[in-house]
């Protein structure tokens, strides 16, 4: 009995650990084709190597940040790891620098993974006063010579943008490679890879899959050496997402562009309500003209939104007090902007900055929101009754 074929409008869920093969000489063609072209489209062995669903996510990443090749992971960390592992060269790994304000799990993973498991050697970037000093950069990547140098678009939770052009400028210029995680400034604000970029990841955890469901990373490049390098070290670690995660990561991707406008509008609105409330102290938010690198973010990003991350602190004439108005305000809003710590989910939620980085800040009152894409009007009337209940 014939059977009807049915027309997916997607490639569907394909769950199979390892796929059908007809003869053994069937299999030694099939290695043998992989060997020669990873990305040869017929041919699947083992979801650890390739899953056609993946490749189908994979290639709608390729359509938005505009690059030749794109790899999933089953986290941003493990798009982190993959990444700089492809410049670890044993004994002869020359030592490796990355801007400091960057995500607090990247931190973490250079002291115990690459420092204390690895030995490699790392430097760090500081920024000054919320901006990045690129003369102060030029002279430290002339002194250490650093196999890479790897920063994020837009810093957290000050929001920091980094003048990527120049930045890899001055390191293409010293032979130095790139490795840009754009996760908070996504390709909808700016694509690396058009200025040279080497690699580009993803926490695709947050604004590519965009609804606080799954768990994914993404590595992004336009060099076939570095790709099948990256491809040898996934399958050989393992660092690879499940068909059922890149089955709906595809799907939610498809609305990434609509979602990351509205969630930047919405920013931008947000943030300079927050600013004329006298109970807010400072907000930070690249849009705003007092903040530090408003103008490196407008040229940057040439009108097409800053992001949808906002921080703010709360005026007080104490750290107490400060302290007071903060958890007051979350008292206020936890039934409708939750405390998650996560980002890019499609309602607002916050996160209280001195539990999480410490001292780091001095200010205690400060708070960072991920903002969703519910309509402004409900966002500022949450926001407005909150404030108004510490006044
Ligand atoms: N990069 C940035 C900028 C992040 O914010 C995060 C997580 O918050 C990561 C990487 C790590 O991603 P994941 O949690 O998906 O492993």
């Amino acid at each position: 009995m014939s059977r009807k074929v049915i027309k997916s409008t997607r490639v569907p869920v394909y769950r199979d650990s390892g796929f059908r093969l007809d003869n053994a000489s069937e299999m030694a063609d099939a290695f043998g084709r992989e060997a020669a072209n990873l990305r040869d489209p017929d041919n699947y062995i083992y979801s650890r190597y390739r899953n056609p669903t993946v490749v189908a996510a994979e290639e709608e990443i390729m359509k938005l940040e505009g690059s030749r090749w794109s790899l999933l992971a089953q986290s941003g960390m493990a798009a982190v790891d993959t990444a700089v592992s492809l410049f670890h060269k044993g004994s002869e790994t020359r030592p490796w620098m990355f801007f400091a304000d960057i995500y607090g799990g990247t931190l973490s993973y250079i002291t115990s993974i690459l420092n204390s498991r690895r030995g490699v050697k790392t430097e760090k970037f500081e920024s000054t006063d919320n901006e990045y000093d690129l003369d102060r950069l030029g002279h430290l990547l002339k002194k250490i010579r650093p196999e890479f140098l790897y920063f994020e678009v837009i810093s957290n939770p000050m929001l920091i943008v980094a003048d990527g052009e120049a930045v890899i400028n001055l390191c293409r210029s010293m032979g130095v490679k790139t490795i840009v995680d754009n996760t908070f400034a996504t390709p909808l604000l700016w694509k690396p890879l058009d200025y040279g970029a080497d690699l580009v990841i993803h926490s695709a955890t947050k604004y590519f899959s965009g609804h606080g469901n799954l768990t994914a990373g993404v590595i992004c490049g336009n060099d076939e050496k570095l790709m099948s390098e990256a491809v040898s070290y996934r399958k050989l670690v393992g660092h690879m997402i499940s068909p059922d995660d890149a089955y709906r990561l595809n799907t939610q991707i498809l609305s990434f562009s609509l979602r990351f406008r509205q969630q930047c509008s919405n920013a931008m609105l947000l943030a300079e309500m927050l600013e004329r409330s006298p109970l807010t102290e400072h907000v930070w938010y690249p849009g705003l003209r007092n903040h530090k690198t408003n103008p490196t973010a407008r040229r940057l990003f040439e009108g097409r939104g800053f992001g949808a991350m906002v921080t703010f602190s709360f005026s007080g004439s104490s750290i107490e007090e400060k302290r007071t108005r903060r958890d007051k305000f979350i008292s206020s809003v936890i039934d409708r902007i939750h405390l998650v710590p996560t980002l890019g989910d499609p309602h607002t939620i916050l996160m209280p900055v001195e539990p999480v980085w410490g001292d780091r800040y001095p200010d205690p009152g400060m708070i960072r929101l991920s903002v969703g894409f519910e309509p402004f009007e409900e966002l500022s009337a949450t926001i407005s009754e909150a404030l108004d209940t510490i006044s």
